[in-house]
């Protein structure tokens, strides 16, 4: 069988919640756009409502050519909320984005934590892709280990990200990415293309962030090129 990989974007302010400032989809995400055009790959990016709403452009001339998919109205956590404030967050994040890209059936939560009690409001909007899983996280192998299954579940399809997004400034090789199993799942952010050394946060958000991640990412996609990977984007997950 062919092996896939599925580049995801989170477009969000930058590095949340220490900032809150759009420097990556002003100038990380035009770079970004760059690379994914030169190598013609295909990508998916779950986009948080607020974040269409204030650069509705980018989001129409991004969903002229790829996924969208939606990463709730505010970035807050879902374990956070009550039902009620989940279910207000998809409502309004939902709405904003099919109307600006069309057809919108893959969701994200901010920092891969999605309570299994709100699955049901995913369904209820329309939804038949969640990606809030992540296989490296211990609740996702306890969650395999007590029978739950990776794909269907709910009448959802559960697609969990192969690795941290930091993978792409981590001083590794190509070598690592032969480890991860197809599908491979990978995401990043545009604030990562942007140079974030001088800003007041966490460390692991300011390592080789600006042109080095974006020379891994180019890196990182002829690897994949050149191993015969098929590049997917997550909705391609509900034919294959
Ligand atoms: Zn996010």
């Amino acid at each position: 069988m062919m092996r896939t990989v599925a580049l995801t974007i989170d477009i969000e302010p930058d590095c949340p919640p220490y900032l809150r400032t759009y420097r990556g989809i002003e100038s990380g995400l035009p770079a970004l756009l760059e690379v994914l055009e030169k190598y013609d790959v295909k990508a998916t990016f779950f986009i948080t409502g607020d974040v269409a709403l204030k650069y509705p452009q980018e989001v129409a001339k991004i969903a002229r050519r790829y996924e969208i998919g939606c990463h709730g109205y505010s970035h807050m956590r879902f374990d956070r909320m009550t039902f009620e404030e989940a279910a207000d967050e998809i409502e309004k994040s939902t709405a904003v984005l099919r109307r600006l890209a069309g057809r919108v059936v893959s969701f994200r939560a901010p920092n891969l934590i999605f309570p299994e009690r709100f699955l049901g409001l995913l369904k209820d909007n329309g939804y038949l892709i969640d990606s809030s899983l992540a296989k490296y996280k211990v609740g996702h192998l306890y969650r395999i280990h007590a029978g739950g299954k990776d794909d269907l579940n709910n009448g959802l399809l559960r697609i969990p990200v192969s690795a941290t997004s930091s993978l792409l400034r981590l001083p590794l090789g190509n070598g690592i990415l032969r480890r991860l199993d197809s599908p491979v799942i990978l995401f990043f952010h545009p604030w990562e293309f942007v140079d974030m050394s001088g800003e007041p946060v966490r460390w692991d958000c300011k390592i080789n962030t600006g042109s080095r991640a974006l020379a891994r990412l180019e890196s990182l996609i002829g690897f994949f090129k050149n191993s015969n990977y098929r590049f997917c984007t997550l909705s391609d997950f509900l034919r294959l």
